[in-house]
């Protein structure tokens, strides 16, 4: 097992003149992944079928689901095509959803549930603070109404992981339901449904198990998803219908996206040889830690403290030398072969490092070499941040 671990976290490299995706999904897949899309899948074809059962089975084991409670919707789109389908089958259209907003995909579960007409209520923590389980308590204590309450895993936006553990035992406790964007943790960040408790969670094929885009999944309780049964506002979101229709038939309602799935399976294969989420994320975690210390050895500090930082996405704060600038950073990091994201943090600049795909902590050390050699050529000689920026960290720590 360790052997394994080893041997596959050395990464090969892209093509030649293909850049690292250090963004978190789409992202750099193996080679191996890559070709599995080589060929072409009859969708009613009993070996297609066969595929996809695979992977309903193997998500269903990496969440832990040993007593057979939960069932795996593969759904296409992306992600967020899965959290609309999520939230309009399984909160119904008379239930209210208490939502732990602290980033853009939380903002973006609440403008959902204002489309799907569902009643909701924000716990809006700004950029970057984790919702905590004492406050869930409060507003549940407080608040008979709320049904549900929905938490983003891994705030993609910031890098925050936010605590779910707290938080699904404050909404058990208070008898309520859990639903959980985990999609870009699920595959890494340990999410076993026998230790959280929750309704449903979401994730998608491009994010920690390291396909292509193309679908997501939804990993719900049987009764949740027997109880849905006409209450999507959505034919094609309809989660029921979905889980009704692949069960009677092992077939995709609608064209599945064939060759992202045929790919997600060889992602699939590399997981499990990895050493499954164990394997995965300590290889994600090494990359975080070698990137952080090579980019502070360079002067660059994270938002976050070492208790809330991902090993996802890594947000830096953009140094405060005026002759930064972002664009020119960025297009140098794509020249020496990185693709890295802009920041998303409302009060000061940043920008943003994916931890995940298929780098390892060679190429962080890489990341970090062509980081230092871009600011030489803007002729930055310092990457600390602002004072504003330090203050706002300051803050982050007095309140988390
Ligand atoms: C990637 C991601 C999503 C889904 O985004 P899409 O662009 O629709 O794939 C949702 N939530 C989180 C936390 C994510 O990281």
């Amino acid at each position: 097992m360790e052997d394994a671990v080893v041997l596959a976290a050395r990464c090969a490299a892209p093509a030649a003149g293909e850049p690292y995706l250090l963004t978190p999904g789409p992202l750099t897949t193996a080679r191996s992944t890559k070709e599995a899309m080589l060929r072409d899948w009859g969708s009613w074809d009993a070996e297609f079928r066969e595929m996809t059962a695979q992977l309903r089975r193997a998500l269903l084991d990496i969440a832990g689901d040993v007593a057979g409670d939960y069932d795996c919707v593969p759904l296409q789109g992306s992600g967020s095509y899965c959290v609309e389908a999520m939230l309009g089958s399984l909160v119904p259209r008379d239930g209210h959803a208490l939502v732990l907003a602290n980033g853009a995909y939380g903002k973006r579960i609440a403008t959902t549930l204002r489309y799907l007409g569902r009643r909701h209520t924000v716990l809006d923590k700004g950029d970057y603070l984790p919702p905590r389980g004492s406050e869930v308590e409060r507003m549940l204590a407080v608040d008979h109404t709320i049904t549900h309450v929905v938490v983003v895993h891994c705030e993609t936006s910031s890098g925050i992981l936010n605590p779910i553990g707290e938080i699904a035992a404050a909404t058990a406790k208070h008898g309520r339901k859990l639903l959980i964007d985990s999609m870009s943790a699920f595959g890494a960040v340990p999410l076993d449904v026998r230790e959280i408790r929750c309704e449903a969670f979401v994730s998608s094929a491009n994010k920690c198990i390291e396909g292509v885009p193309g679908f997501g999944f939804v990993i719900a309780r049987r009764d949740a998803l027997r109880d849905a049964k006409g209450r999507s506002h959505s034919l094609s979101l309809d989660l029921h219908d979905q889980w009704d229709a692949m069960n009677r038939t092992g077939q995709w309602r609608f064209t599945p996206p064939t060759h992202a799935v045929a790919a997600f399976i060889e992602a699939l294969r590399l997981h499990a040889l990895e050493g499954g989420p164990r394997g995965r994320l300590a290889r994600y975690a090494r990359n975080r830690d070698v990137l952080v210390s090579e980019m502070q050895a360079l002067g660059f500090e994270p938002l976050l403290g070492e208790r809330w930082r991902s090993p996802v996405i890594v947000t830096f704060f953009a140094p405060a030398h005026p002759a930064f600038r972002f664009e020119r950073f960025y297009a140098l990091m794509k020249e020496q072969g990185f693709i890295i994201y802009p920041g998303k943090l409302t009060v000061v600049d940043s920008f943003r490092i994916g931890c995940i795909g298929q780098v390892d902590a060679s190429v962080m050390q890489r990341v970090a070499k062509a980081c230092a050699h871009a600011l030489g050529a803007m002729g930055v000689d310092c990457a600390a941040p602002s004072d504003a920026a330090l203050r706002e960290r300051g803050a982050l720590a007095a309140m988390a």
